[in-house]
């Protein structure tokens, strides 16, 4: 698969390329950017293009994806490319010092088949301060056949003196039009569902590609149901259901999809682009519950929301917190005048 393959990504990809058309790949990168956007499959797509068999074609160097170089090294069996990955194993995966040395290892000696011999290492931020100086000396006198690739989404927590031996290469989310052709072309779903799973995965096209669109939607259909004008009249429904939640550990997947509620109803009130919304076939509930809700009271919440997911590791109550965030929705939305008047 060739660089034109990946989705978005055009400016550091054609950086990549134009190294290898004028002879002048550095050898070091830094790729860094969010999560799940695709920067550890373009260090794939490079390092299989530097060693590519294919003679170049017209548009200039690239992978072919065909050949044994390319095959091999997407299949992690190529001699002259390593993988080096965080061990999963662990509560907190780290890169030690062994796997460093093993790079280390592999650069003394000439690519056997290839250019360039390249390390990739992913993750790279999670290298333990002992294999982060391993590199270090390494990067300081790098063997004039290597290629090191350092892909990351926290480049602050990688030593300066690391960073500043690196070419870095900054990766942005693709645009969602980008994101939703390549869900259509690739998973073969309709564009409600592409634009869906754009929204959902806020365009991570590396997460919108494996999302599970059957569980997503029914998280969807649960939540919008719970903060549903129907489900809001009820008090007891609400505590029931931040009790069964909590007691199955999901409170933090409903706060998740209460939040994009809110954000829908927020946008629905400023009058955006109904495009934008992840409940658009929920629309018409959309606009009823947004003529009611104040925008001030939707931010408060959206707010207590954020601030909720950043403190998740500390010990939150998170059914009172859903509670709480359930029935002030209730108040905003005026659900229970709607009860009282029908009772
Ligand atoms: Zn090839």
């Amino acid at each position: 698969m060739p660089f034109r393959d990946l989705i978005g990504h055009e400016r550091p990809t054609a950086i990549l390329k134009a190294a290898l058309l004028h002879d002048r790949v550095a050898h070091a990168y830094l790729f860094y950017g969010e999560d799940g956007i695709g920067k550890r499959l373009a260090a794939m797509r490079f390092a299989q293009a530097i060693n590519c068999d294919t003679e170049v074609g017209p548009d200039g160097p690239d992978a072919c994806g065909a050949c044994r170089s390319c095959r091999q090294i997407e299949a992690l069996t190529h001699p002259d490319f390593l993988l080096i990955l965080p061990d999963q194993e662990q509560a907190n995966p780290q890169i030690k010092i062994e796997q460093i040395r093993e790079l280390e290892q592999q650069l003394i000696y000439r690519p056997l088949v290839g250019q360039r011999k390249v390390c990739l290492i992913d993750e790279a931020d999670r290298m333990t301060l002992g294999a982060a100086n391993a590199l270090l000396k390494t990067l300081e006198e790098p063997p004039a056949h290597s290629l090191i690739l350092l892909v990351t989404s926290r480049p602050f927590a990688l030593p300066a003196t690391i960073r500043s031996r690196c070419q870095s290469l900054r990766f942005s989310a693709p645009a969602r039009t980008q994101v939703e052709a390549a869900l259509i072309m690739k998973r073969e779903i309709p564009p409600a569902d592409a634009r869906f799973l754009a929204l959902v995965t806020e365009d991570r096209i590396g997460q919108a590609l494996q999302a599970e669109l059957g569980s997503t939607r029914a998280q969807q259909d649960e939540f919008c149901g719970l903060v549903s004008t129907k489900s809001l009249q009820s008090v007891t429904t609400l505590l029931a259901a931040a009790e069964a939640l909590h007691k199955t550990e999901r409170a933090p997947e409903a706060l998740e999809w209460i939040g994009r509620w809110l954000r829908d109803l927020l946008l629905v009130r400023v009058g955006a682009d109904p495009d934008s919304l992840v409940n658009l076939d929920r629309l018409s509930e959309l606009n009823a519950a947004a003529e009611k809700v104040q925008p001030g009271t939707l931010i408060e919440l959206l707010d207590e929301i954020a601030a909720l997911e950043r403190a998740a590791t500390r010990n939150v109550n998170l059914q009172l917190a859903l509670e709480t965030i359930l029935l002030r929705l209730r108040d905003a939305v005026g659900a229970q005048t709607i009860a009282a008047s029908s009772s």
